[in-house]
């Protein structure tokens, strides 16, 4: 027995990883240690972030940055500001993001942050406040080469802000410290777009190779997301760019689904779910759009909300989609997942999608993207964000997307080859249609161990 506390979402990402690795390790047992020493956070700093509210009284909430691992470069990833927010979440994230930023082929270590403090509800001056007295402990320990923060959910450029002036004043530094700022001072082309376009790029590469050489990629397909910040947002606008329809958004209260698939959401509705969302309003307030769109309330996820569609992207929260609604997703023809969430699809769930794909292969399979590379983009590009501040450069859009899509390309064809050497037991479909969970967790762990 473990004299440890349990942190039942950081075992469920370690289970998997551990679980995935088993065919690599059974070849290279050298590298066992390495996954002994890899699951340690190499540290982890824990504090009290007092704050004054509106009515001048003081409030208190528990702050954390876990920096988990530094092999390839500075600790890199987002604060996440949620009353969700414990060690158990933040080591998993953590540990997903050492791997995940691997796979970009940059130099960056992997981290975590975040807060219990729920900025819902919260005015603007409040937030401000927050975020300073966060800010004041946190600097101590970042720097741009020590341990680089960015958002996550419930915190963006407005915070990211707050953060950077904050780092400012203490240290009189103006320094590259925070990825995901706003352009003016020193953020990157397209890093908001990043995570849900390198999203749409990572399934165009899946869904070519599944369709074969007639493959029009995304033209003509069904897609079903979750969540409505900003990796929905642009996965949406990104996957209509290319000729798919969206047929469903959603937020914690629910789903917002269309009603006919002939009418689907179009790009006005996802300029105005940006300022819905700007505004820190719910999702349902985008209304009916004229009788196009359904609200399915109580938290409804739209999976089984939605007859028959071929893409699913998770761009919500981790553990969206488990096992029921992955055999429902099957059922209604999906044939591609990707997650632009942190581990979107559960444990459960990823077994229904593995078993579909080595069942049936390339003749109706549903291939599953781990969002350790099918959401890389986002940090991949504050990697970018990096470079240029060190340079003291800005570079133009079109050259930070070029290097997006080469990483996704790379990142795809490192875990499709790595999962066609080092399939799970009993894969019979891994030559046909390799596993790219067991790909992205093999060839991540590689690079750091
Ligand atoms: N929070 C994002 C992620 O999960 C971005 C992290 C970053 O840009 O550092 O990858």
């Amino acid at each position: 027995m473990s004299n440890l506390p349990s942190e039942p979402e950081f075992e469920q990402a370690l289970h998997e990883v551990e679980q995935t690795l088993a065919p690599f390790l059974e070849k290279n047992p050298e590298y066992k240690k390495a996954l002994e020493i890899v699951q340690i956070p190499e540290r982890v700093i824990q504090f009290r972030v007092v704050w004054e509210d509106d009515n001048h009284q003081a409030q208190v909430n528990r702050a954390y940055r876990v920096q988990f691992n530094s092999a390839l470069g500075p600790y890199k990833g987002g604060l996440r500001l949620h009353p969700t927010v414990n060690l158990s979440i933040l080591k998993f994230l953590g540990f997903e993001q050492i791997f995940k930023n691997a796979l970009t082929g940059l130099n960056m270590g992997g981290g975590k942050g975040g807060s219990d403090f729920d900025p819902k509800g919260k005015s603007p001056s409040e937030v401000r406040r927050f975020v300073k007295a966060f800010a004041t402990e946190l600097s101590r320990h970042i720097g741009p080469d020590t341990d680089v923060p960015a958002g996550d959910v419930g915190f963006s450029t407005r915070e990211g802000g707050f953060l950077f002036g904050t780092y400012k004043q203490i240290k009189n530094e103006w320094t590259g410290i925070i990825t995901g700022k706003a352009l003016d001072w020193g953020g990157s082309h397209v890093r908001p777009e990043a995570t849900g376009y390198g999203l749409v790029y990572y399934v165009e590469h899946m869904i070519k190779y599944a369709e074969g050489e007639s493959s029009k990629g995304f033209e003509g397909k069904r897609v079903v997301i979750s969540g409505s910040g900003q990796v929905a947002q642009f996965a949406a606008l990104k996957v209509m760019e290319l000729g798919a329809t969206v047929l469903s958004l959603s937020d914690s209260k629910g789903s917002l689904v269309v009603k006919d698939a002939s009418k689907p959401y179009t790009k006005e509705m996802i300029e105005q779910v940006y300022k819905i969302k700007y505004d820190r309003k719910e999702l349902s307030t985008l209304g009916d759009q004229n009788g196009a769109l359904e609200f399915h309330p109580n938290g409804a996820r739209p999976w089984q909300l939605v007859d028959k569609y071929d893409v699913a992207l998770p761009c919500a929260t981790q553990n969206e989609l488990d096992a029921k609604d992955a055999e429902e997703a099957v059922k209604r023809g999906c044939k591609f997942v990707a997650e632009g969430s942190n581990m979107g699809v559960d444990a459960g769930g990823i077994d229904v999608f593995e078993k579909s794909r080595m069942e049936k292969g390339k003749s109706g399979g549903c291939w599953y993207g781990p969002g350790k590379a099918a959401n890389a983009g986002g940090v991949a590009t504050s990697g970018l964000e990096m470079a240029q501040n060190s340079q003291r450069l800005q570079w133009k859009p079109e050259e930070v997307d070029a290097k997006l899509r080469e990483i996704m390309k790379d990142a795809y064809d490192l875990c499709f080859n790595t999962g066609k050497e080092f399939p799970p037991k009993g894969d019979q479909k891994a030559q046909e249609l390799p596993s790219l969970v067991q790909g992205a967790n093999i060839s991540g762990f590689k690079r750091v161990a």
